[in-house]
């Protein structure tokens, strides 16, 4: 086998009280990739479709996640790279992190598979630290490996897989603004006060054991962020009422995407996730006049896979 062709899945990371930590993964928004192993040493970009992003590998997260593995084995032959995007860069649902673990899950496959997945994610750490100036992992992962992941710890890599509820669905809202990671960085606090730490790993340990255990009404007792959102929501126009509308629709709960712009709620069931979309595209043209994307979505347990 010479080229394979993968869909690299978008992911919600920073789930509300799991904020750096917990992640999960979409079904059917994503990037579709083509590797191929070709002659010529090394790793070239040959095609990029849906944004325009540099086809220097060492510029873009592909790239600079194939040439930290490529560095990682001795071959003489290289590999090329075609990105087909489809996920927004900078839209808080993983586009860069659906990238960097595209190019070395397909290289992978086409070296018959000599690293795990937690080996994977390592380099696509590599490349994700290009987009976000900082290693972390909490997008790549639950790209890598589907479900809901919990990333333990950077240094050592540390993934846990947390299981999905059979009927837990998400509908997330992509408004078509831009909010630079700079500034979403500015706005955190330095500082925690106690009470507020002891509600938020309270918060995670409950959701956690949710999860575990698929009981539908603490997922939603959990799904809260003292912490950051009250925050990082002042840089989202219309945040609250965005909440309110989902929680309204019959969403579990409701929170900012990764950085934002996009806001995730988790639903049970197909059937609430649509009308969380419905309220929404009712409702948010009334609000504002800003561009949006809607996305309903099973929790994909799978990941990063062969099309
Ligand atoms: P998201 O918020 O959707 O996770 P990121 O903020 O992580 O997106 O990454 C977007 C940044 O990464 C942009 O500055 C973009 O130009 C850069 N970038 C470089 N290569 C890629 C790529 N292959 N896919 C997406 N973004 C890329």
């Amino acid at each position: 086998m010479n080229e394979i062709k993968i869909f690299s899945p978008a992911t919600v990371a920073n789930v509300a009280c799991g904020f750096d930590v917990l992640g999960f993964c979409l079904d059917n928004v994503g990037d579709d990739m083509v590797i191929r192993k070709v002659d010529k040493k090394g790793i070239k970009i040959t095609h990029i479709e849906g944004f325009d992003l540099p086809y220097e590998a060492e510029k873009n997260v592909a790239g600079v996640s194939a040439l930290a593995m490529y560095d990682a084995i001795n071959v003489d032959f290289g590999f090329e790279i075609e990105i087909y995007k489809n996920i927004k860069p900078g839209s808080g649902i993983g586009s860069s992190a659906a990238s960097a673990v595209g190019s070395v899950f397909g290289m992978n496959e086409l070296l018959g598979r000599p690293f795990n997945k937690t080996e994977l994610t390592q380099f696509a750490i590599k490349g994700e630290a290009l987009a976000s100036k900082c290693e972390h992992a909490d997008n790549l992962a639950p790209a890598m490996f589907g479900g809901f992941t919990l990333v333990k710890g950077i240094k050592p890599l540390q993934i846990l897989e947390i299981p999905s509820p059979e009927d837990l669905y998400a509908t997330i809202i992509h408004p078509q603004i831009e909010i630079k990671t700079s500034e979403s960085r500015a706005v955190l606090p330095q500082d925690v006060s106690l009470s507020d730490a002891i509600t938020q790993w309270s918060n995670v340990g409950s959701l956690i054991h949710a999860l575990h255990t698929s009981d539908y009404d603490l997922i939603k007792d959990s799904l809260h962020d003292v912490i950051i959102e009250p925050h990082r929501s002042k840089l989202i126009p219309h945040y609250n009422e965005v909440k309110q509308i989902m929680l309204e629709a019959g969403a579990l709960g409701a929170c900012i995407s990764g950085s934002g712009p996009s806001i995730f709620s988790l639903c049970k069931g197909e059937e609430i996730a649509n009308n969380v979309a419905q309220a929404l595209k009712k409702a948010y043209s009334l609000i504002t006049d800003i561009e949006f994307d809607i996305h309903v979505s099973k929790i994909n347990t799978k990941g990063v896979k062969i099309c």
